[in-house]
């Protein structure tokens, strides 16, 4: 599945008030990450420091979550998940390839 089916399939449940709609999906976005490393900190807290096969499922279920609510802030802010997924990975390898991968500062 590519970003813009994703995103598109997303858009499909999207039910919130349209009033609100970019600062509804931030804030959902702030709490379903919230939600995820909770369930990462239970690593630590309840499975031993070992990452349990029923513990990485409720990861993928957050880290959906998440994505849901990443397609949705791109879907009301008019921009396209592959567009960002592709200016990410340009971004990143661009810094690992010039050394700058380290450090501070948006642009390196
Ligand atoms: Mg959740």
């Amino acid at each position: 599945m590519h970003g813009k089916e994703y995103q598109a399939n997303a858009k499909k449940t999207a039910h919130y008030p349209r009033e609100f709609a970019l600062y509804y999906v931030a804030m959902g976005l702030a709490g379903e990450t919230g939600e995820l490393i909770n369930k990462i900190k239970k690593i630590i807290r309840d499975d031993n420091n070992k990452l349990t096969d029923e513990r990485k499922e409720q990861i993928k279920q957050e880290l959906g979550d998440t994505m849901w609510y990443i397609a949705m802030i791109c879907e009301e802010t008019g921009l396209n998940l592959d567009e960002v997924m592709e200016y990410n990975n340009k971004k990143l390898l661009g810094r690992t390839e010039r050394g700058t991968i380290n450090g501070d500062g948006d642009n390196r």
